[in-house]
């Protein structure tokens, strides 16, 4: 069975100002039944909702506990008429009736429904000044560094604004996009939905991010954790002041509309972990998820951090060598023990094995891995051992382009001194000239570079080393692969061996 509840707070004791004991007096007299209970907040002050007596009766009200409220004055609830249409919300939500003993308010009779609409007004009102200072606010503070350029997050677009007369831009909801933007906070608030169920949700209905490629469980995450997307409200405000995080704006002004940028001071740091040192600063635009789920799905994402397991690094030649064709991510070979048959080892992703990362590559066989590459350096070097002959070449062409470079420096010297005796016309034709010559030695000096860092391998050494590659130590056949190879691509079509030679 539903209570009635009576509401009392006082913020201070004063001869002036009536006792909570008093008020519960007056209000018991409004009473229809006498099923009730008394919330009483002695010392606490009307500029919030922050009190404990009155947030266990909200509590209570949400429980559907609780059929009417009854207090001595309005102001008893808070002294902001935006707190107080707040609540009056809530309570409608929840078919609470409201009564105050000196206002003779009732929000069952007609006149008390018209007041009430009149106090939404100016709750309204309220609102749309706040965020007028929220947006103006942040000009100013944009001009101070808070630009708000880069990536547009998923589910927004541009749209100009003036600010103080400066044009600038604002985000704005792309309805398709943050109908998914909802459907995946909605998905994830649910306790027992993963990360890995979104993105198969987002897959099963063809929905794709702006490239057309499917989401990945990062990007989801990503996505999550970004404050641009709730609406901000004092629950927000209390969630990042709790992490640590500097808060820009006055807590009134978080009113459950805009969304919110969080600066982090050290951009190399994942916006996940503690937020200390990490700036929240209100947004121009409107967010699109409701401040209790977006808290839900932001904690729940913090908890489940993957976190990489422990990988025993095997011993492989092609270590730092070998990437993901896929994704591009580095291969790590891991063993598999098998029963009366020697191990096996496979080549998988790093990424997809140890972060669970959305990748397509299967597992490859370590040794016919490593047996192609062994034969690639093999068929390379003799390819090469031709070339190599060609070394002494180097040389001469080096001097070659040295007394080329000679004899521009000495035209350019010769121009110089005819400058003092040179008509204006001639003057415009040294002028022309110098530059053609200067831009010919740059031409030059760079051919040189070229010609003198081109890989000096002694490729008779490594086809020695190549010849007895089983007799090698793991880290003699590493610096062998290093002299020759940049990066191997793996992938079920094959490898993609980038030369240093
Ligand atoms: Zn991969």
């Amino acid at each position: 069975m539903k209570i009635e509840a009576i509401y009392t707070r006082q913020s201070v004791d004063r001869i002036d100002s009536i006792s909570v004991e008093s008020q519960a007096e007056y209000c018991a007299r409004e009473l229809i039944g006498n099923n009730y209970k008394i919330y009483t907040d002695k010392g606490y002050s009307g500029k919030n909702t922050d009190r404990p007596a009155f947030q266990q009766m909200m509590q209570d009200v949400v429980a559907g506990r609780i059929e009417r409220v009854i207090v001595y004055r309005l102001d008893r609830i808070s002294r902001s008429v935006l707190d107080f249409a707040n609540v009056i919300d809530v309570f409608q939500k929840y078919s609470v009736s409201f009564s105050s003993t000196m206002e003779k308010f009732d929000t069952a009779s007609p006149i008390g429904k018209a007041m009430l609409m009149i106090v939404m007004i100016f709750a309204q009102l309220e609102r749309e000044t706040i965020q007028q200072r929220v947006i103006d606010a942040y000009a100013s503070r944009s001009k101070r560094g808070f630009y708000m350029g880069g990536r547009i997050p998923y589910g927004f677009t541009l749209k100009e604004i003036t600010i103080d007369g400066i044009r600038t831009h604002c985000y704005t909801p792309l309805e398709v996009e943050s109908t998914v933007i909802r459907q995946i906070f909605s998905l994830y608030a649910q306790p027992q939905v993963s990360l890995g169920d979104v993105v198969d949700y987002l897959k099963a209905h063809n929905i794709k991010n702006r490239k057309g490629e499917p989401f990945n469980r990062s990007r989801i995450r990503d996505l999550i954790v970004n404050p641009v997307y709730v609406k901000s409200d004092y629950s927000i405000y209390s969630f990042f002041k709790t992490q640590g995080a500097e808060i820009i704006n006055p807590a009134e002004d978080f009113i459950g509309t805009n969304g919110a940028y969080l600066y982090s001071g050290d951009s190399t740091k994942r916006k996940t972990v503690s937020l200390s040192g990490h700036t929240l600063v209100l947004a121009p635009h409107e967010g699109v998820i409701d401040s209790d789920i977006w808290i839900q799905c932001r904690t729940k994402c913090l908890h489940n951090q993957s976190v990489a397991k422990p990988m025993k690094a095997h011993r492989t030649w092609l270590a730092g060598k070998l990437k993901c064709g896929c994704c591009g991510h580095a291969l790590v070979a891991k063993v598999q023990p098998r029963k009366h048959k020697p191990d096996v080892r496979y080549y998988l992703c790093s990424y997809k094995y140890a972060t669970k990362g959305d990748c397509t590559f299967g597992s490859l066989r370590a040794d016919d891995i490593d047996a192609l590459i062994y034969e690639e350096m093999r068929n390379k070097l003799s390819e090469f051992s031709v070339l190599s002959k060609k070394q002494p070449e180097t040389n001469q062409g080096v001097c070659r382009l040295q007394s080329q470079i000679k004899e521009v420096d000495q035209e350019i010297q010769a121009l110089v001194q005819q400058v003092s005796l040179a008509s204006a016309e001639l003057m415009k034709y040294i002028n022309l000239r110098i530059t053609e010559l200067e831009q010919r030695k740059k031409d030059l000096c760079a051919r040189i570079y070229d010609l003198e860092h081109q890989p000096q391998v002694d490729t008779q050494e490594i086809t020695e080393y190549l010849q007895c590659w089983d007799q090698l130590s793991n880290s003699d056949k590493v610096s062998v692969v290093d002299c020759l190879i940049e990066s191997i691509y793996a992938s079920k079509n094959g490898l993609k061996i980038t030369w240093k030679i």
